[in-house]
């Protein structure tokens, strides 16, 4: 089966693994993103991960053709750096695709994560079998993808633009971006944290799923907003599905379901029953998967 490296650099942690065609992850590390200051520290820290694991399965009957880099931000034109993103200020105009295929002596491919997060899915996961997906992940940051027809929706810095930072509420939490209320600043971790009493989000994943009440409140209103802003979303991207992934997916239906009632609370009645919301199966490794496939399995 042929097999390609994979990178996904998020706002807090870098994943990094080694791909197979069909999406499953052959081998997979995550390390901090910790970029306080030189971005070298980052390509230092992925070097040291993914080298060993490319020399593992060098030799083998496919060779890897090269390294799919998703990455949390927009790109430029031509997807050799990341050009914004408010969580990762130190990676900005980093020449990152130069930089990593200098080190690992691979061709490597650079995509915008939430775009590599809605091809995992529409690929290997949720949102296999969509005509109008919009993959959202949620975690440092909300990111959004959409996939009309097969084909990748670029319109802002590579991607379907800036989904996180609709306004849903003026007076709400203060967003990284500057502005109020934003989807983001309504559903991210550091949002989910603060809901939870300061508690780290998996901590209140795992107490909510044996029933601690206060974990479930707060999934129940991270659910709402979420629906909320899904439910904003819908009348531009019309999704026939929307698949809800990141580190919070992990919450399961403990999540999805109050997303879902939120959603049907707010949406317009054409989007009611038309628009199926399902959590990504992939457990937060979806950035990976999507990274790959742009050797393996690429979109138009
Ligand atoms: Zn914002």
């Amino acid at each position: 089966m042929r097999i390609a490296g994979a990178i996904d650099i998020g706002g807090s942690a870098t994943k990094i693994g080694i791909v197979a065609e069909d999406g499953s992850i052959v081998r997979r590390e995550s390390v901090p993103t910790g970029l306080h200051g030189e971005p070298t520290v980052l390509i230092d820290a992925i070097v040291s991960s993914l080298g060993p694991m490319l020399n593992a399965v060098s030799g083998g009957a496919s060779p890897v053709p090269g390294i799919g880099v998703s990455v949390a931000g927009f790109l430029n034109r031509d997807r050799s750096a990341m050009i914004h993103n408010a969580n990762l200020p130190a990676l900005r105009e980093f020449p990152l695709r130069r930089s990593l295929e200098e080190r690992l002596s691979l061709p490597c491919r650079l995509e915008v994560d939430s775009n590599s997060a809605a091809v995992a899915e529409y690929r290997h996961g949720a949102g296999r079998g969509s005509t109008r997906l919009l993959g959202v992940t949620v975690g440092t940051g909300l990111g959004g993808g959409v996939i009309i027809d097969g084909k990748l929706l670029r319109y802002t810095g590579e991607c379907a633009g800036d989904l996180g930072h609709i306004i849903l509420d003026p007076k709400g939490r203060l967003c990284t971006c500057g502005a109020r209320g934003c989807l983001e600043a309504m559903v991210d971790s550091a949002s989910v944290s603060e809901r939870g009493g300061g508690r780290a989000v998996r901590d209140i994943i795992r107490s909510a799923h044996k029933g601690d009440q206060l974990g479930l409140n707060v999934l129940a209103e991270t659910g709402w907003w979420l629906g909320l802003g899904l439910a904003s979303l819908s009348p531009i991207f019309s999704p026939d599905r929307i698949v809800v992934g990141g580190g919070i997916a992990a919450a399961g239906d403990l999540l999805i379901d109050p997303t879902k009632a939120s959603y049907r609370e707010h949406a317009r009645p054409e989007f009611r029953e038309k628009t199926q919301i399902v959590g990504s199966s992939f457990e937060g490794w979806e950035g990976i998967v999507g990274a790959a496939s742009l050797f393996l399995d690429p979109l138009a």
